[in-house]
């Protein structure tokens, strides 16, 4: 039996984690499924209780019947074993409760362990609005103190002022340690291997520059539209749904400084720091240096499929595709664009980090041999696929009568070969493991997600102010002209 506590992290304590909106697509989706590969992989102590709290009047076994259901279309079928289910049902209880009139909680309460023996976490899988509500009443029912964190999905509002209301409710209940504000893509192997790439290699650090560096793109492109949320998407836009939160993160990543240790405050006051130097863009620019489009009809992967607007059928001016252009004013980055980007309905699902060094200053390679005498890349692609790749220059092998050939080769800084077919792990798995461990390393603070709220909705108001409204895109293709043209503007091209 392995010893599950030394290989997770976790310590001895026993913890009870309520999931509050258990039942909805997410708890579904993605957090059953990465406590089943927790059990699966032997990382859950058996001290461990979950209980799923949700609205629905039903009772335990009726909510595993949906789970169970459930579980069986996520986890792929080489997975499921009927040992390991029971290992994860044994540990799971169901609470009807209301968050908004409060019934329920007194029943919660009771089926919880005493503090003095046992953690609890409470995590917030309802919509944000209810997060205050949930603490207020945790509190009013003794459930919150030293042992007791809280977990927040995004978004964290929807502007500046809300993200600090929700803080603030919060706030006045958890302290901010005991806060874990998720963003997934924090979760992602990649992203993870991305800090360890920088920060335990001394190769790159010389070159990590304005000196060193031509560009940064982060792209997320989705092929799918906003499915059944429509009205949610509707008030956020991809500019507050995905890069306030998981581009801005990655931007972070790539352009902080080193910091002292992978301690959380450590780590999150460089992330800090560059939030605070992103420099707002003037209504002026706003132009030139942002592009929001929505898509219509189109064809995506062979399938006909309606425009955003048939699909509200309302009029809108969200966007469902931005792209800008960032700059950070600091030493190391002065100068150098970091480009955003991300849509939906887009022509495949990738989502990457595009680093483009200098080029070298003099080419010694007679003309003929170098046409295409390419600058190193760095390409880390977080989805579909987790890998991370060098391009570099390199001689076409063999004599040959004319002058060295060039070609452009691609070195594989991946994970390991044995590595890649293991099973690849839910973003999610690695950050439930982390909260029940009581680590925030790869969690968001306060004023990270404030200072994110603040740069967007510098956007968000000038696009207003202006009265921009998004251009139109057919579903299936690259986004509205406008965006190539963003890059081209300076001399830069999209890297798809
Ligand atoms: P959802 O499918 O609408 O589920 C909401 C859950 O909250 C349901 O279990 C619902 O229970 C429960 N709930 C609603 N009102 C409640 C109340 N008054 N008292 C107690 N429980 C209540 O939402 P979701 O998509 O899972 O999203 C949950 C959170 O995760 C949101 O903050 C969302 O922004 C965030 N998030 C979701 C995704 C995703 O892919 N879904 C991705 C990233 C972040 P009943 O069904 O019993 O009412």
């Amino acid at each position: 039996m392995p010893d599950i506590h030394n290989q997770s992290g976790l310590n001895d304590r026993p913890v009870d984690l309520v999931i509050f909106g258990g039942t909805g697509d997410l708890a579904m989706r993605m957090l059953f499924p990465s406590l089943y590969f927790l059990e699966y992989d032997g990382h859950l102590p058996d001290s461990l209780r979950i209980i799923a709290a949700a609205r629905k009047d039903m009772t335990r076994d009726e909510f595993l019947g949906i789970l169970d259901k459930r579980l069986q279309g996520v986890v792929g079928a080489g997975y499921l074993c009927e040992n390991i289910k029971t290992h994860l049902y044994d540990r799971l209880s169901y609470q009807p409760l209301d968050v908004e009139s409060g019934t329920g909680f007194e029943s919660l309460a009771k089926k919880l362990r005493h503090k003095d023996l046992c953690d609890m976490v409470a995590y917030c899988s309802t919509a944000p609005r209810l997060y205050g509500q949930i603490c207020e009443l945790l509190e009013i029912y003794g459930l919150t103190g030293d042992t007791c964190r809280i977990v927040l999905e995004k978004p964290i509002g929807h502007d500046l002022q809300s993200c600090k209301d929700v803080n603030d409710a919060v706030g006045a209940v958890f302290d901010e340690q005991r806060i874990y504000r998720i963003d997934h893509y924090l979760g992602k192997e990649t992203v993870q291997n991305l800090m360890a790439l920088r920060f335990a290699n001394s190769l790159f650090e010389p070159l990590w520059d304005a000196n060193g560096i031509e560009q940064v793109q982060i792209t997320v492109s989705e092929t799918i539209g906003v499915e059944d949320r429509w009205d949610y998407y509707n008030d956020y836009g991809a500019l507050k749904d995905m890069v306030q939160n998981h581009i801005m993160q990655l931007l972070c990543l790539v352009a902080m400084e080193p910091p002292t240790s992978m301690d959380a405050d450590a780590v999150r006051d460089e992330k800090l720091k560059v939030l605070r130097a992103l420099r707002p863009i003037p209504l002026s620019e706003l132009a030139q240096k942002t592009v929001a489009g929505q898509y219509t009809a189109g064809t995506v992967a062979g399938k006909d499929v309606p425009g955003y607007l048939d699909e509200g059928k309302k009029p809108s001016n969200t966007e469902t595709f931005v792209a800008l252009r960032a700059e950070i004013d600091n030493w190391r980055w002065a100068g150098v664009p970091f480009y955003l980007r991300t849509g939906k309905r887009l022509p495949y699902r990738h989502s990457q980090i595009f680093i483009q060094f200098k080029g070298v200053p003099h080419s010694i390679f007679p003309d003929e041999s170098n046409l295409s005498l390419e600058p190193n890349k760095l390409v880390i692609h977080l989805q579909p696929e987790e890998n991370i790749k060098l391009l570099m220059m390199n001689k076409v092998p063999g004599l040959g009568r004319d002058a060295t050939t060039l070609q452009e080769v691609s070195l594989d800084l991946s994970i390991s070969p044995e590595a890649r077919s293991r099973r690849r792990p839910i973003a999610y798995e690695r950050l439930l493991l982390d909260i029940l461990a009581d680590r925030s390393t790869l969690f968001v603070r306060r004023d990270e997600t404030e200072a994110a709220w603040q740069w967007i909705d510098n956007i968000a108001n000038g696009w207003s102010a202006l009265g921009m409204k998004p251009s139109p895109y057919v579903a299936g293709t690259w986004s509205p002209p406008a965006s190539v043209e963003l890059t081209e503007r300076y001399g830069h091209d999209w890297h798809d």
